[in-house]
């Protein structure tokens, strides 16, 4: 965030369109018409996974879940400007616009949990490596200084599994199976060093403690059911998630 001197030295910029904040807009990093760019996702919805309501049946988006993944909400459509806002946070170093998306998630709807705290999805130690930084990890922290939570880097993604987007709902799973363990906290491990994670316990006073899983997009579900399938192993009886952004799938039936 600038400071005061810098503000009046430098009017701030939408770190979108370059287009100039207004003095009401001076703490924030994208504009008025940027964010009414972004479709927000309205219910009805399923309960559990946040994706709108199938005309028939049950839903299939969240059957095969682990039961500990309660409930999944993202902010807006992985569309238009969401996306550019997306691409720039990963792609084009852009980590101050995590303020501005995590705005838009905070009011997503996941009340009701006020002890819960925010677990970043971790990306692998090659993309940690290329980027700099984890845009998951810039998330959880701007959303938690809103809710006034506590983030904590209880995940480790032990293996990168390369990019998602072509693949179809089974192979996705398969791609993601395995990639994530717990931290060993009473270590320190850092991020690529797998045969160190496995021994993470979580206290026994927090296994009833939910977690919050924070990531950027939601595309099948399958990235974050695979991290709750890693807490779940720890002993974590809660798990929900928030993410930004929800690819509109396409028709896989
Ligand atoms: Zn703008
Ligand atoms: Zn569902």
């Amino acid at each position: 965030m600038p400071n005061a001197l810098e503000q009046l030295l430098l009017p701030a910029e939408c770190l979108l369109c370059r287009g100039l904040l207004s003095f009401a807009d001076a703490d924030r990093t994208v504009c008025p018409v940027c964010r009414h760019r972004w479709r927000p996702v309205l219910p009805p919805w399923c309960e559990r996974c946040g994706q709108p309501e199938p005309l028939f049946g049950g839903c299939r988006l969240c059957a095969d879940w682990p039961a500990t993944l309660r409930r999944v909400r993202s902010a807006v459509w992985l569309e238009g400007g969401a996306r550019e806002a997306v691409h720039a946070l990963k792609y084009a170093g852009r980590a101050r616009l995590a303020d501005d998306l995590a705005a838009a998630m905070s009011g997503a709807m996941l009340r009701g949990w006020d002890d819960a705290v925010l677990v970043p999805v971790p990306l692998g130690p090659a993309r940690l490596r290329q980027r700099g930084y984890n845009q998951s990890e810039r998330l959880a922290q701007a959303l938690g200084r809103r809710w006034k939570r506590s983030v904590v880097d209880l995940l480790v993604r032990v293996r990168d599994t390369g990019t998602q987007t072509a693949l179809t709902p089974a192979a996705r799973r398969a791609n993601v199976a395995g990639a994530f363990e717990t931290r060993n906290v009473e270590r320190g491990t850092r991020n690529g060093r797998p045969g160190e994670c496995s021994a993470f316990r979580v206290p026994s006073s927090a296994l009833e403690q939910p977690l919050i899983l924070v990531d950027d997009v939601f595309t099948t579900g399958s990235t974050l059911a695979e991290a709750a399938r890693a807490l779940e192993r720890a002993g974590v009886i809660t798990v929900l998630a928030v993410t930004f952004s929800r690819a509109v799938l396409p028709d896989f039936s």
